[in-house]
């Protein structure tokens, strides 16, 4: 009774005050919901969220919102009186560009996969996976100038190589991107296309990050030498925006609505940039871009560090609603988890390969020395314990030369790491944003090639981090895991594998602790817990809306949690089925 002679009275008041149409801009909605999970620990719980300009002016009952109401103009927008509503879902590190690059391909995976209801089977074995390129191949896109496919894992897709792309065709050029994407295999007809645009193979016959005799790139062999020459292709309009558009709704489905893009510029500059814009910088878009510039790759391509500190100086002044650079940059350290190049501390792989550095430590400790003298914050992506090891020591050496407060100094992916590791990370105030996928997806192959039982089991360690006040964030590093913030929290509380088993129980995350680091922890790693990640006055009111309460359902409900959309600077965007 109580509340609906508040509702009535706040009606009266909506009567009594006329807006033109200038004002109705400005007008209040009150959002109203089953219930509000805020991730504000004044005031964990809600009802009704008042919101302005795509602001939140106030958040309660709808009777507390009441000084806010009298004498304004509002409506009350009661769409989700059947709904939970968090917070937007923050993903402090994926790739809008990879996404857009892996929507053009045909998916084989290793494991199976879900797209906004789109199904892809896991494919497991050499022979299963020639077979499914080889169908794949015959029913390709007639149109299409290249036949590309994305997916293949060597453990257990066995060998691949340029002569084997060959037998598939010798005429169609074939790129095998590896399921890690740092990885990839082209037949001799994308070579030769590759050589008229201007690839010369003899410049690089030594390159120690590319087999000739097998067509194979990885890292720097594929980055700064295979796909300088594809990015016009990759990132070309037509070819490039249905799969931002796709990443875009597929963000929305899972109820994200701000990302970090944590590679802005590693492929290319102005066309990543120009279709950011185009994409994801309209007002119809709903999700917010953090840009994070690889710093390296933009001292290659202008020749010269300080030209590429010049222009992420710069950055700042160019920032809109939807796109935003805050001073944070990315640098890399040793190579792919799904590569299994990572670098391992001794006993090393149990096969004995070696791991790989995607940067020398000589330049990594260079230009992380530059940044953090410069006052920017670092991320760096790091899967081994060898290379977290350069990393952490690296970045004591910067703490000792030139101490920094609130650095945020951030360990980015954290694939697998002994307990000593997380120690050290709360030593140096560093913190961790983290792809918890790796051990459901990687953890039973991992047991059985690699790693062994005992170290697979420690793959994404995060509770010995959080049970040291280390701040944790979970990451898709989309399209390395799905883009579906509550899975990634299942897969950190449960630490379940594909097979159903469950690894070191000790490093999981507690409810709440895996909520937050989709939430509010993730805003904190990538410095916007001001503008978002929960919901307070005075933040933007981006909402996850949900049909269950995450808190009410636990670990075994949140897989099941249903997403219906968005709310995006307080405009509503359902999701697309
Ligand atoms: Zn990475
Ligand atoms: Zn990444």
């Amino acid at each position: 009774m109580k509340t609906s002679a508040v509702v009535n009275l706040l009606i009266a008041l909506f009567i009594a005050v006329p807006a033109t149409a200038q004002e109705q801009g400005k007008s209040i909605t009150v959002f109203t919901a089953k219930k509000i999970v805020t991730m504000d620990p004044t005031q964990p719980t809600a009802t009704a969220i008042a919101v302005r300009d795509g602001m939140i002016l106030g958040v309660g009952s709808l009777q507390d919102l009441a000084p806010w109401l009298k004498g304004s103009m509002y409506t009350i927008n009661d769409q989700f009186k059947e709904n939970v509503i968090l917070p937007g879902f923050i993903d402090p590190h994926m790739h809008p560009m990879l996404g857009a690059i892996a929507f053009q391909t045909v998916w084989i995976t290793p494991e199976p996969w879900n797209v906004m209801g789109h199904k892809t089977p896991a494919t497991i074995g050499e022979k299963a996976y020639r077979a499914t390129l080889k169908k794949a191949f015959d029913s390709r896109d007639p149109n299409a100038p290249i036949f590309m496919t994305w997916g293949f894992s060597s453990d257990t897709h066995g060998e691949l190589s340029g002569r084997l792309l060959d037998d598939i065709s010798k005429d169609v050029p074939i790129l095998v991107l590896q399921r890690s994407l740092h990885e990839a295999y082209i037949n001799t007809p994308l070579l030769t296309l590759l050589k008229t645009k201007g690839l010369n193979p003899n410049k690089f016959k030594d390159h120690l990050q590319i087999d000739w005799s097998k067509n194979h790139f990885w890292e720097d062999g594929l980055f700064s030498v295979v796909l300088p020459f594809m990015s016009s292709f990759l990132l070309d309009p037509n070819a490039a925006d249905p799969g931002y558009l796709k990443t875009r709704d597929y963000l929305t489905y899972n109820g994200v609505t701000t990302v970090a893009d944590m590679n802005t510029g590693g492929t290319n500059w102005e066309l990543e940039i120009s279709a950011l814009k185009r994409n994801l910088d309209t007002p119809e878009s709903p999700i917010r871009v953090r840009l994070t510039p690889d710093v390296m790759k933009l001292a290659a391509a202008l020749k010269s560090p300080e030209a590429a500190m010049t222009l992420v100086n710069q950055m700042k002044q160019h920032n809109t609603d939807n796109l935003v650079f805050n001073g944070g940059i990315k640098l890399f350290a040793d190579g792919a988890m799904f590569s299994q190049a990572m670098q391992i501390n001794a006993p090393g792989y149990i096969d004995g390969h070696k791991g790989e550095w995607i940067t020398q430590p000589s330049s990594f400790v260079e230009f992380a020395r530059s940044y953090w003298n410069a006052g920017y914050q670092i991320h760096v992506h790091t899967n081994g314990d060898g290379g977290a090891k350069m990393v952490l020591d690296t970045l004591q050496e910067l703490e000792n030369d030139k101490p920094r407060a609130d650095h945020r100094f951030t360990v980015e992916h954290y694939g697998y790491a002994d307990d000593g590791t997380s120690r050290r990370i709360a030593k140096l105030d560093a913190q961790v944003s983290a792809n918890p996928f790796y051990l459901f997806d990687l953890g039973d192959r991992y047991a059985e090639n690699g790693l062994g039982f005992d170290r697979a089991a420690r793959i994404a360690p995060l509770g010995g981090l959080a049970s040291r006040n280390v701040p944790v964030a979970l990451h898709s590093d989309f399209p390395m895991a799905p883009a579906e913030p509550l899975f990634l929290a299942w897969t950190a509380m449960s630490r379940e594998t594909l097979s159903g088993k469950v690894f070191s129980p000790s490093e999981r995350l507690t409810l709440d602790q895996a909520i937050r680091a989709i939430t509010i922890d993730a805003a904190y790693m990538i410095g916007m817990e001001n503008e978002v990640g929960s919901i307070e006055a005075g933040k933007l009111a981006d909402f996850a809306v949900l049909d269950k309460d995450p808190y009410e359902v636990g670990m075994k409900g949140l897989r099941d949690i249903k997403v219906w959309g968005t709310v995006f600077r307080g405009k509503v965007h359902q999701a697309k089925k």
